[in-house]
């Protein structure tokens, strides 16, 4: 059946329960056929930053006083929203994203499993009391105040929760910013949530980075911001945060390495799951394999059946059931790639691409760019140092643990890794030696790292932990209440 392609038109901008006009407009447009224009949305500007973080500090008072079951039971709401109108959602995420449909499905339905694990944790702001020979202390956890939530555009829907569910549960209000790139789909269900919450308890601002995002940071009774992007907007946003010091959370890039021990054997089945561990929404994910080290003894085998598998790959439309991989995203994202596989191919490295465009797709189309396999590299080289976010994977080999423990050490990233082994018990051993937010062992694929699990980066992917309590703790100020006896 023919899909009908969809005009959306979403006023971006949501304040104190009220829709704000806004003069100008940003058209979107689809990354697979990049003269269709999926739909339009409004821009905001700081003056709507201002509006909406008074209309947030207005309404925190309340909203943090409410037992926490009220605040986890909206979460629910909003969790059975998009499950009950997913098909829907699913194909406008498609269209303005480029990502297939069974991957707008995973970044939906993770949200709804996310809102309801918080929705879940109603015992996470409890206090704690002790007491021992100095006397007695009380522990209480409060909420901030208004925080910033600021959304990046590969996986919206999920990160965007990943950080709101947390911060409403802690009791904070909230001004927040979907991505200039994929807006409308988490705007649309944005607006659904801020309409079921208390007027002001959520505030949407739809606009640019530079403008929206900017006031958002520097706003001085913002007193948090959440930030999921890339390593080089975190540091833009911590010097604007530094101002007022403001507390933050950012969930960075990442440079992950996927490590084939010599005991794990090349089947199919491994393969597969590097492939999709690999490839999956065009390699733009947060914890994706980006480099790939293989011990020396299976490398010739594993770099032959990989490059097969990847062969098969089938480039396209996501609406097309018959497409494994969409397009780059946005222009800005698919130059950037482009720019660093010119930049590979000046070096010695052998650059294979591989994969088919879907029946009567071109090249020129869309943002496409075929999976492409780099033999031949050094350490050192931009397409191992350097976060690709697209289908462009080095793969290196190593002779010993040791050596391969320093060639994955050897990034400033740090938010994810693997490692392959038949072994598990040494693989947990290896994978303390790494250095990064998460080690996986036999899998990396999305979803490897559910809600329920700390997640961040270490050295420049991160600071704090985003994913489980850990989250919830941080959207809020601990205080500590002391009689001592003692003294
Ligand atoms: P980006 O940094 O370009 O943009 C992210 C958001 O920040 C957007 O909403 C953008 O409008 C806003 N922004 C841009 N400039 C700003 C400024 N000066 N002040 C305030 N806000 C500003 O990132 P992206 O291209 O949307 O996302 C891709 C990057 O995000 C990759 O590096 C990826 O690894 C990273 N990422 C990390 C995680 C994680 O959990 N660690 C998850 C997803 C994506």
């Amino acid at each position: 059946m023919a899909v009908k392609p969809l005009m959306e038109k979403v006023d971006g901008i949501f304040i104190e329960g009220q829709e704000i006009e806004a003069s100008e407009t940003k058209s979107l447009y689809n990354p697979a056929k990049v003269d269709e224009q999926v739909g339009e949305i409004t821009v905001g500007d700081a003056s709507h930053v201002k509006q909406a973080v008074e209309a947030a500090e207005r309404s925190w008072k309340d909203w943090r006083n409410k037992p926490i079951e009220d605040r986890a039971r909206h979460l629910v709401e909003i969790s059975d929203y998009i499950e009950a109108n997913l098909n829907e959602l699913c194909h406008l995420l498609v269209l303005e994203h480029g990502k297939t449909l069974e991957e707008a499905a995973i970044d939906l339905k993770a949200a709804v499993g996310t809102l309801r694990y918080y929705a879940g944790l109603t015992n996470v702001m409890d206090e704690k009391t002790v007491e021992n020979h100095q006397g007695t202390m009380v522990l209480t956890r409060h909420s901030l105040g208004v925080v910033s939530i600021i959304v990046p555009w590969n996986f919206p829907i999920i990160l965007a929760f990943l950080m709101l569910a947390p911060s409403l549960l802690a009791g904070n209000t909230v001004v927040i910013k979907p991505p200039s790139f994929v807006p409308l789909t988490l705007t649309k269900i944005l607006k659904h949530f801020a309409r079921q919450l208390p007027e002001g308890v959520l505030n949407i601002v739809t606009g640019s980075g530079s403008t929206v995002g900017k006031e958002m940071v520097e706003h001085p009774k913002v007193r948090k911001v959440a930030f999921t992007g890339s390593t080089d907007t975190g540091r833009t946003i911590m010097a604007g945060a530094s101002k007022t010091i403001k507390k933050l959370s950012m969930e960075l890039g990442g440079n992950d390495a996927a490590i084939f021990l010599k005991d794990k054997p090349i089947t199919e089945d491994l393969i597969q799951n590097a492939i999709l561990s690999t490839f999956t929404a065009c390699g733009q994910i947060c914890y994706s394999i980006k480099r790939i080290y293989v011990h020396r003894d299976n490398y010739e085998t594993f770099v032959k059946k990989y490059t097969e598998a990847a062969s098969k790959l089938v480039v396209g439309s996501g609406l097309d059931s018959k497409v494994d991989m969409g397009p780059i995203n946005n222009k800005p994202q698919y130059e950037s790639v482009q720019d660093l596989i010119e930049r590979t191919k000046q070096t010695e490295a052998v650059i294979k691409e591989v994969g088919t465009f879907a029946e009567g797709v071109g090249k020129a189309d869309g943002y496409f760019i075929l999976p492409t396999i780099v033999t031949n590299v050094n350490n050192s080289d931009p397409i191992v140092q350097e976060e690709q976010f697209g289908p462009v994977i080095p793969i290196m080999p190593f002779d010993s643990e040791e050596e391969v423990v320093e060639l994955v050490n050897d990034s400033e990233f740090g938010l994810a890794n693997s490692v392959w082994t038949s072994d598990e018990d040494h693989g947990f051993e290896l994978g303390r030696k790494l250095e990064s937010g998460s080690v996986f062992i036999n899998t990396h694929r999305l979803g490897a790292s559910a809600a329920n699990m700390p997640f961040g980066g270490f050295k420049q992917s991160g600071i704090g932990r985003g994913h489980g309590v850990e989250a919830v703790h941080e959207h809020t100020e601990l205080q500590a209440r002391i009689l001592r006896k003692d003294m």
